[in-house]
């Protein structure tokens, strides 16, 4: 490596931005370990992502992009928990040092950082296959984390947002489509920078039930809340928000395909007792309300007339043969 291990570090990483500290972190880069201070009675919440080039994102990956996806998706993990953002820690993988690529993956990454409000801490630099794991660390205060347990029969069930675009978008991240830029620019930014909703995860504080972010499609992710909290999830079908871009590119059967079992969406969902419902609205959130939590166990798609079309594909998992 032309350009040593420490060089490197201090180049991209510590000279960063996001590296500068601040709130919460007593000691950033630099030492054996990065010493984080959470506020007096809050919980730390602690969540890690590893992204495999060829496994998560495609060979070659835009520098800049991947920076942005790398800590987005598990900056999102925080925001389900309805932590506050803390700081981040990065183990990175290269294959060669090259400059102009750490350049814009370093910017990409800090770009996101600030957008998230997570200061980098502290992390790892090795050779080897690219790879990139994002450990995120957040403050919640005690007993207000929102976990997978919790909903109850009677709750509504909720999306943050339009699902499917990133999995729509996935011709266009490998390049086996083009489209319009009007299409692709919106779709191919929820595939590479998708926001993790730190401010609807605070605003639903004391509200919700139980929240997750959607990662592996909406009726998978929509499990683990079923089985976690002992209940049944209804989806009416015709509820799920699909955007204008992705219904265009992909046509309305394929987008709702990817909406219900694409995954990497990276919005949160989650079940809130109805009564709370004016109150997310006063904090200025219009959530989209897909179905409910009903008796029962698994998770149910049902159409206008309330007939089961539940699809027998609900998602992606690493060593599952795919059927
Ligand atoms: P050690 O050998 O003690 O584990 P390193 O030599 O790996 O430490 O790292 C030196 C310092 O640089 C540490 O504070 C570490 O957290 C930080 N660091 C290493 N790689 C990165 C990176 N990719 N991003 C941010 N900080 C890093
Ligand atoms: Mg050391």
């Amino acid at each position: 490596m032309a350009l040593g291990e420490f060089e490197l570090i201090r180049r991209f990483f510590a000279a960063a931005a996001c590296a500068r500290g601040g709130e919460g972190v007593a000691l950033g880069i630099g030492d054996d370990c990065a010493l984080l201070a959470p506020p007096p009675g809050e919980q730390l919440a602690v969540s890690t992502d590893t992204l495999v080039e060829g496994v998560h994102f495609p060979h070659d990956p835009p520098p800049l992009a991947l920076g942005q996806r790398a800590l987005a998706v598990a900056a999102s993990d925080l925001a389900a928990m309805g932590a506050a953002p803390l700081g981040f820690t990065l183990a990175l993988t290269l294959p060669q040092v090259d400059a102009s690529w750490l350049q814009a993956f370093a910017e990409g990454l800090d770009a996101m950082a600030l957008a998230c409000g997570l200061q980098l801490v502290g992390g790892d630099t090795t050779r080897g296959p690219l790879s990139l794991t994002v450990t995120v660390f957040g403050t919640v205060p005690a007993g207000l984390a929102l976990t997978r347990a919790g909903a109850r029969p009677g709750d509504l069930l909720c999306v943050g947002g339009t699902l499917g675009d990133a999995a729509g978008a996935l011709p266009l991240v490998l390049g086996q489509r083009s489209a319009p830029a009007a299409l692709s620019e919106p779709l191919l930014a929820r595939y590479w920078a998708p926001q993790p909703q730190f401010s609807l995860g605070l605003a639903l504080r004391g509200l919700a039930s139980a929240a997750l972010d959607i990662s592996d499609g909406l009726l998978a992710d929509c499990g683990h809340i079923s089985a976690a909290s002992g209940v049944a999830l209804q989806i009416e079908q015709s509820r799920v928000p699909l955007s204008d871009a992705l219904q265009a590119f992909a046509g309305a059967p394929a987008a709702m395909q990817a909406a219900l079992a694409g995954g990497d969406d990276y919005r949160l969902a989650f079940t809130l007792p109805a009564m709370y419902l004016p109150r997310l609205r006063q904090l200025g959130h219009e959530p989209s309300v897909i179905g409910k939590v009903v008796a029962g166990s698994g998770v149910y798609l049902i159409d206008d007339a309330g007939r089961d079309i539940t699809p027998r594909q609900r998602g992606y998992q690493h060593f599952q043969e795919q059927p």
